[in-house]
């Protein structure tokens, strides 16, 4: 069987390695500052199944350097297989204006190369529905979801997809918009401990590839 992690962060390429033993072989890698940017191309070059993603997290926006949106959009240019992320909002952090300014930026590049973007959402709810109202041929992937039924219908209306670490809002989440994260460093901390996850979840691991394969090519 063949696994997925849809959402982690940098890690030691042995790692990944490790991983790809256990059945994990792609891997969306997920950047919070622009000084990683470079750091996840370094990794593609040495790991198999690496999808470079570029972002500025929403816990970082005050280290954002003034030319980030050409270094993204140089980035995107230059990796077509390259995805957004992880950007966001957190009202549980400073500076809001700035968040929104940088994640509205942020969307409108990846509308411009068509990506992808990983969502980082924290009490934020009006806030992003207001945003993405404005992009909606983005394809959002909510990680380590945990909205409800509620948020869940309104993305209903976006091209939505939904990862999550445990159990707690998979009976809410649409079975053909489920993905598997580690999140790792954080999170399960390992992504080679996934099959496990799936197992203790008593997912099919089928039908989460299928959701991998319609995440990264519908
Ligand atoms: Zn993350």
């Amino acid at each position: 069987m063949i696994y997925c992690d849809a959402h982690c962060h940098l890690l030691p390429p042995e790692t990944f390695r490790r991983a790809s033993e256990r059945g994990v072989r792609t891997f969306c890698v997920n950047t919070t500052r622009t000084t990683e940017w470079a750091q996840v191309i370094a990794l593609q070059n040495q790991v198999l199944g690496i999808y470079p993603c570029f972002g500025i997290h929403p816990w970082y926006v005050a280290e954002a350097p003034a030319d980030w949106t050409q270094q993204l959009r140089d980035m995107l240019r230059r990796y077509p297989t390259a995805m957004v992320g992880e950007i966001g909002l957190d009202a549980t952090r400073p500076d809001m204006p700035r968040q929104r300014a940088i994640f509205e930026q942020s969307l409108q590049i990846a509308a411009e190369y068509n990506r992808a973007v990983h969502i980082h959402c924290v009490r934020a709810w009006p806030d992003l529905f207001e945003i993405l109202g404005q992009y909606r041929e983005i394809k959002p992937l909510f990680h380590r979801f945990s909205g409800d039924e509620v948020i869940i219908q309104k993305l209903r209306l976006f091209n939505a997809y939904f990862s999550v670490l445990n159990g707690r809002v998979i009976d809410v989440i649409p079975d053909n918009r489920l993905l598997i994260e580690s999140d790792a460093p954080d999170g399960i901390r390992d992504p080679a401990r996934i099959p496990d996850l799936i197992a203790d979840l008593n997912l099919d691991p089928a039908y989460i590839a299928q959701n991998w394969e319609l995440f990264i090519h519908d």
